[in-house]
């Protein structure tokens, strides 16, 4: 029999994952990476046999496919990816491909903001009930490297709207949609829209036999299920009203009911704070009512969960004083939510590369709560510009010891210093990552 060319398009954790699984089905793999493969992956392609080029596409060896794997980092209007395209070439997703090869009941989650809280919540609670549970995605190890070493019954898989454009036959028995508000629209021709689209494709597959749990206070989905035909089991999450089934906040308590499994507890016995970590622990619950966990799991769970650093984390508490690091707020609508998690004053650290960002959705909340701005990012203007008429004190700096001491100086006890930046971080920093361990190390500096 003729081997099928596989091309793996990247050289990222998700490119190895799929060109070991793709060896291990019998495809002839060629992955190749348009910039240097770091030494573990190229070490694990050599172990492999897995042939590839690095720092270039060749077209006559890519060109020549069968089918194509792609990096979610890759866009579509790429020459490589518009000239497959153009020759027919199906080109699909890792998360794609890896599904095709696995019999575990896929829980998917996808949304704007709030995947990796919910991704991680929902994993904890399974591994809590003891079910032999993965977890993957945009989270830790590649999905179809998982697929072709392990033997899971479940995945929990962080799903970035990326990842669907290419995704065709996923089926998720659970699919999660937090949220759509404007995101990565550089890749979406600039059309909400198209990226709205693209999140819906999580249901493209689902049956009557699955379930769909969505936010339902989002006027974006709201609208979108009255034009869709879903024929999933809905489940709605709302923190304006309760509802007759689904997920709701009343009187400071979750209430999930799920037919006639009425979960509840207080929202304060959790660790994760804040109105959006509410809608995030409720689709947690409804997945774990939809996979048949207990009360007392579910419980236990949310009380033990401990959440991936950079999200509303407490750094340190000086001269009564809130340090809190949110670097993973990348856009405005995360910041809307952080804004609102706290009742005090606020000393807002913010600003980095902007993404087009729209701040008409945080004016109202900055005005009640922002009792000074500090700007760290050497393109100030526009933030300077939107916010000077609003916030009392401004301040620019390109520093962030020197946005945390300045922060120190602004704040009294009992307000709050957030590092939320509504914006990425590559103008000062490596990642956001790197931006909220230097504000850790830099609230560190100031206890010393
Ligand atoms: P993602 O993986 O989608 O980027 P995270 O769980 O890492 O989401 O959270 C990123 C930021 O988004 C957090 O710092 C928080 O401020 C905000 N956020 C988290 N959950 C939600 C939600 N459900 N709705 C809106 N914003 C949220």
């Amino acid at each position: 029999m003729v081997q099928k060319k596989l091309v793996v398009l990247g050289g990222g954790e998700s490119g190895i994952g799929a060109a070991i699984l793709g060896k291990l089905k019998g495809f002839d793999v060629f992955l190749s990476d348009r910039s240097p493969i770091i030494e573990k992956y190229r070490e694990v392609l050599l172990r492999e046999n897995i042939s590839f080029e690095e720092g270039l596409h060749t077209d006559s060896l890519i060109l020549g496919a069968d089918e194509v794997v792609k990096s979610p980092g890759i866009p579509d209007k790429a020459p490589i990816i518009v000239a497959l395209v153009s020759k027919g070439i199906p080109v699909i997703s890792e998360i794609e491909f890896a599904s095709r090869y696995t019999d575990a009941k896929l829980i998917a989650v996808t949304g704007s903001n709030g995947k990796t809280t919910t991704s991680l919540l929902t994993y904890h609670l399974l591994k809590e009930a003891g079910l032999n549970v993965g977890l993957a995605g945009n989270i830790g190890e590649s999905f179809a490297w998982q697929v072709a070493e392990k033997n899971f019954d479940y995945y929990v898989l962080e799903i970035s709207s990326f990842q669907l454009d290419n995704s065709f036959d996923f089926h998720p028995s659970v699919a999660v949609l937090l949220n759509i508000t404007p995101d990565h629209l550089d890749r979406y021709d600039y059309n909400f829209q198209n990226y709205v689209d693209s999140k819906f494709r999580i249901v493209q597959k689902q049956t009557a036999d699955d379930n769909f749990i969505y936010f339902a206070d989002s006027d974006v989905i709201s609208l979108e299920l009255t034009k869709r035909a879903i024929p999933s089991k809905k489940w709605g999450i709302s923190l304006d009203e309760s509802l007759p089934q689904g997920g709701f906040y009343q009187g400071h308590k979750l209430v999930s009911i799920k037919d006639d499994f009425t979960y509840e507890q207080s929202f304060s016995e959790l660790p994760i704070k804040g109105p959006h970590n509410a809608v995030n622990a409720l689709a947690s619950i409804l997945v774990a009512q939809c996979v048949g966990l207990t009360a007392d799991v579910i419980k236990t769970g949310l009380i033990s969960f401990k959440n991936a650093p950079h999200r509303l984390e407490q750094v340190a508490v000086l001269d009564g004083v809130t340090y809190v690091n949110d670097s993973k707020a990348t856009n405005v609508d995360s910041v809307f939510y952080a804004l609102g998690s706290f009742q005090q004053p606020i000393v807002l650290i913010a600003g980095g590369v902007d993404k087009g960002n729209d701040y008409g959705q945080i004016e109202e909340l900055v005005r009640q709560k922002v009792k000074a701005l500090i700007i760290l990012t050497p393109k100030f203007e526009k933030l300077k510009e939107y916010f000077g008429e609003i916030v009392p004190e401004i301040y620019v700096t390109e520093d962030i010891q020197d946005a945390v001491n300045k922060a120190k100086m602004l704040s009294n006890p009992g307000d709050i210093v957030l590092l939320s930046p509504a914006c990425a971080s590559f103008d000062l920093f490596k990642n956001y990552e790197d931006r909220g361990d230097k504000f850790r190390q830099a609230v560190i500096n100031l206890a010393d």
